[in-house]
């Protein structure tokens, strides 16, 4: 086991607010042991700049990277989701598990390099192209493993039970055959992953129903006890057609329907829930899960708002996730969050409270959402919690001159990625200078690979 390291920031984000002249120390496993402010540095490692959390990135299908922006051209008919879908399904019939991995691993160094710590992997690309198993169900949950390995970024994973086309058992479509496993075959499938990632420190498992489309109530009861007090995240009422699906199959909304039928607490994540009443909204909050908000790809696939004022004033907890990798952003990500609020309500500083900074609430809520949305010890820098952090580089335009407090706003409203100078996970630092330290053969092979998909 490696001794234990102090490091030393000018200016730090913790749990109760800013801190000047902060000693943290981190042991072996790569925790913080022990935290203080107004410390003096001693021979801790100076962090110098800005000094804030790791964030966790709770949603996200990690080889969607590689199609992003090919699903831009207007169709004949009225574009929505569905026709995206169409073109995603025709993609990935041509990936590997080798493809698999190579983008992952691009994926993990974009999240980092933007501010991101843990990858929650709504994994459910299964089977090779046929829709056969692999000799090793979990080979590809195995690839994205290998990818969060070789970047250092923590990992939830969270392999997807997918059984149907749509509600009430339909069966599932050809497009769909490389998802698909019945309840004894998932079973499998989470024992394997489960193995695989007994050699990544850390990490964490959970379960994920796909969606009430693709599994049916009986079949999430009867996976639930696979998560083992682990996370459990199912997507619900991303889109307008799947409320109204959902209401002519049952009678009932889908997060209603889903509220109504399973044991929904606080270790479910409710991916989107987009389009809720005000009784959804308050019930979703009060049940304690965490709202998985993925703006940018929410607007490129253009699901619709998230009625984020209510839901907080209701007390309910978010965290953000990339999801399709439209494009990977964290400020983008809780700007957009922000922004859809402003152009429907025609008002400015919608989700915090008064006197709040909008950026810096938003990131908050967001690092303590993620975390336990994910089952990781990541909710901010404290003792007990992993060595995540982030050093913003307060010579950049964007940050340079401001008060600490307006740090996280300019960062969110007006900065991006090239804020961010260095990035810890447990203590070991990943991305020096924006540069995550793998970056050049990682981009190498995955242009590599992209030639050969694409070619
Ligand atoms: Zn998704």
């Amino acid at each position: 086991m490696e001794p234990v390291r102090g490091f030393f920031a000018d200016n730090a984000l913790l749990s109760h607010g800013w801190s000047r002249d902060v000693l943290f120390t981190v042991d072996g496993s790569g925790m913080v042991s022990s935290i203080t402010a107004d410390a003096e540095r001693g021979d801790a490692e100076r962090l110098g700049g800005v000094v804030v959390p790791g964030m966790a990135n709770l949603h996200s299908h990690a080889f969607q990277r590689a199609m992003a922006g090919l699903a831009e051209q207007r169709g004949d008919s009225a574009d929505s989701f569905w026709t995206w879908r169409r073109t995603l399904y025709g993609f990935l019939d041509r990936l590997t598990p080798d493809d698999v991995e190579v983008i992952a691993a691009l994926v993990c160094c974009e999240m980092l390099e933007a501010g991101f710590t843990t990858l929650g992997e709504f994994h459910y690309l299964h089977h090779d192209p046929a829709g056969r198993p692999y000799d090793d169900i979990g080979e590809v949950a195995g690839r994205i493993v290998a990818a969060a390995a070789a970047t250092g970024i923590g990992l939830t994973l969270l392999p997807v039970f997918y059984a149907h086309g749509g509600f009430g058992g339909a069966p599932p479509a050809d497009g769909q055959r490389r998802f698909v496993n019945d309840p004894d075959g998932f079973a499998r499938l989470v024992e394997s992953a489960g193995r695989h990632l007994e050699s990544l420190p850390g990490a964490r498992i959970g379960i994920a129903p796909h969606s009430l489309r693709a599994a049916t109530v009986g079949e999430i009861e009867r996976i639930l006890p696979l998560a083992g007090g682990g996370p459990v995240h199912i997507h619900v009422a991303e889109q307008t057609r799947e409320v109204e699906d959902c209401l002519s199959w049952c009678g009932r909304r889908p997060v209603e329907y889903l509220l109504d039928s399973l044991p929904v607490d606080g270790r479910w994540c409710a991916i989107h829930a987009t389009h809720m009443t005000v009784a959804e909204t308050g019930a979703l909050a009060r049940s304690g899960a965490v709202a998985g908000l993925c703006p940018e790809t929410e607007a490129n696939l253009g699901d619709g708002l998230f009625d984020g004022p209510r839901y907080l004033a209701e007390g309910g907890r978010f965290g953000i996730g990339s999801d399709s990798h439209i494009h990977i952003g964290l400020a983008e990500e809780l700007r957009l969050l922000e922004y859809g609020q402003r152009l429907s309500s025609r008002g400015r500083n919608i989700l915090c409270a008064p006197g709040a900074g909008t950026g810096e609430s938003l990131f908050r809520a967001a690092v303590s959402g993620g975390a336990r949305a994910l089952g990781q010890p990541v909710d901010g820098l404290q003792a007990g919690q992993r060595a995540d952090f982030v050093v913003l580089d307060e010579t950049h335009p964007s940050l340079s001159g401001r008060p600490v407090e307006r740090i996280i706003d300019s960062w969110i409203f007006a900065g991006d990625r090239s804020c961010v100078r260095d990035v810890h996970v447990a203590g070991r630092r990943v991305v020096a200078d924006g540069h995550h330290v793998a970056r050049d053969r990682i981009r190498s092979d995955y242009v590599r690979v992209m030639a050969g998909i694409l070619g």
